[in-house]
């Protein structure tokens, strides 16, 4: 039984359940006859890629395999697990569905292409809602809207701040205005109006399962739906109730596989029981110790350490030596290997002036990508790999799914060495040490504190190093190799030290991650 002609999921990034302490004339109109809680869940890592995928492809983070980074640059393609586009497309092949969003990665990577979605992307909200204005004049069956702003907001005030609040306020205007346009087109009263957060966050960041950055918003209006309180819900029930609301079947539950189910408290009609999933809290991430303070880098390291960035929720050096000038936006997350730790890539960079590479040095940094990344990302250096680039003077570092591949131009050529990773190529967080000794003209790199993979090169690639541009962290030196590539990744503690990490270096340094 079709219960709506339409069904609206109007997706609110980063607002949790910040919009309880915010101003919202509209949202709290549209759902006062409605159902809703403050009280939904996020899924951990409560991040986007992985909550808006689970929304609209209806399991979990650990099913779909969907990050920030991948949806960034792979077309959704999986047909086992279809998206809510392609469950209603095939049921209804002359439906008119719609996918509006501010980040273009859900258009990319969560809803599949080829299927006949009209996919809008604009850069900021209020353009992307002059799009669902438009969406809307056709009637959509299915309208799926993600805004991206009060996210930003979030991670460059801090959420739950002010600044965080009075965005939420701006942003509810605008779920106002697409609200009034299904009135206007005379479809209100055959349309579930839904909207959502992925998740929340906590100081600067999100991602890891804090209260404010696990609970999220979540509001369903429509004819018949139950005026109160919604009982327990997740991100991924989005996929159920929207199925359940246009009549498609609801595949069966399944942990490993398709798990979204309607909650309570929505639709008077429903008696289905929800299973309530058993959720493993995730171990609270350790912070990151002071640099100063007995046991940090500093007391360990001394003045070797000639730069050495935290990333949480800053871009501050701990030495107090530089200063990152950042272009774009990069983003923080709190689950870091200590304290939180920056996304960078496509989206944002920093460049710092003015460093001193004309003696042995070592760089120690923690990343996290993509275990399907394929291609190469460029994680930092003062030059370019870009083909017709890569032999002017400088050096870059890039991480490849099976290896580390640190590239050196002098000039006019250049020369690579790699480092393998172990046999199961990149998977979760790992430390990479590259040591560059002028001396014995050797270029070390050492992977979680343990392979070890030394290439002896041509000293005058060492030797051009220091005539190489900024160093810039987070893409190459034009900022342009992973912008076009779309490429995202995470890294986290980078410590510039002076001369070559010995083997007991090494393992000062391993003792301190433990
Ligand atoms: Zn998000």
């Amino acid at each position: 039984m079709q219960r709506y002609k339409h069904v609206a999921v109007i997706g609110i990034d980063g607002m949790g359940g910040f919009n309880r302490l915010a101003p919202t004339p509209c949202m709290d109109k549209i759902f006062e006859n409605g159902a809703y809680t403050f009280n939904a869940l996020s899924m951990d890592p409560t991040i986007s890629a992985e909550n808006w995928g689970g929304m609209l492809i209806g399991c979990d983070p650990a099913v779909h395999r969907l990050t920030n980074g991948y949806i960034s640059s792979h077309p959704y393609t999986n047909n086992e697990l279809p998206s809510l586009f392609k469950r209603i497309r095939e049921k209804n092949p002359e439906a008119y569905l719609a996918s509006a969003v501010n980040w273009n990665p859900i258009n990319i990577g969560i809803a599949e292409d080829g299927i006949g979605v009209d996919k809008r992307t604009a850069d900021n909200d209020t353009l992307v809602t002059e799009e669902v204005l438009d969406c809307i004049k056709n009637k959509p069956v299915f309208l799926f809207v993600q805004l991206d702003e009060v996210d930003g907001a979030g991670h460059h005030f801090g959420y739950g701040t002010q600044g965080h609040l009075d965005r939420i306020t701006e942003i509810d205007a605008l779920v106002g205005k697409m609200y009034d346009a299904y009135v206007k087109a005379g479809i209100i009263d055959d349309t579930l109006f839904i909207c959502i957060a992925d998740h929340g966050g906590y100081g600067h960041g999100h991602g890891g399962w804090t209260d404010t950055e696990k609970y999220i918003f979540l509001g369903v209006s429509g004819r018949g739906v139950k005026k109160g309180h919604i009982d327990y819900a997740v991100t991924k029930d989005i996929s159920a109730i929207v199925l359940y609301a246009l009549g498609i079947d609801i595949p069966l539950y399944s942990s490993s596989g398709y798990s979204s189910q309607v909650p309570g408290g929505i639709f008077e009609d429903y008696d289905r029981e929800y299973m309530k999933p058993e959720i493993k809290v995730p171990a609270p991430h350790r912070e990151t110790e002071a640099f100063d303070a007995p046991g940090g880098l500093g007391e360990i390291f001394g003045d070797r350490i000639k730069l050495c960035m935290f990333f949480d929720s800053s871009s501050a050096d701990e030495t107090k030596n530089f200063i990152a000038e950042e272009t774009g936006n990069v983003k923080f997350y709190s689950n870091g290997v200590r304290g939180e730790t920056a996304e960078f890539g496509a989206t944002g960079a920093y460049r710092i002036n003015g460093i001193d590479f004309s003696r042995s040095f070592s760089l120690s940094f923690w990343l996290l990508a993509d275990a399907d990344l394929d291609g190469r990302i460029c994680v930092l250096g003062n030059k370019s790999p870009e083909n017709g680039k890569h032999q002017e003077k400088g050096f870059n570092i890039l991480l490849r799914n099976h290896s580390v591949m640190v590239q050196l131009g002098c000039g006019d050529d250049d020369t690579d060495t790699v480092t393998a990773f172990g046999a199961d190529g990149f998977s979760g967080w790992v430390n990479v040490i590259v040591s560059f000794d002028y001396e014995d003209s050797e270029v070390r790199t050492v992977i979680d504190f343990d392979t070890v993979h030394t290439d002896t090169v041509d000293s005058k690639y060492l030797e051009s190093i220091s005539e190489g541009g900024d160093f810039v962290i987070g893409d190459d030196l034009y900022l342009s190799f992973n912008k076009s590539r779309n490429l995202i990744f995470r890294m986290d503690d980078l410590i510039m030290f002076e001369g070559v990490l010995s083997r007991t270096d090494i393992e000062k340094l391993k003792k301190y991650y433990e």
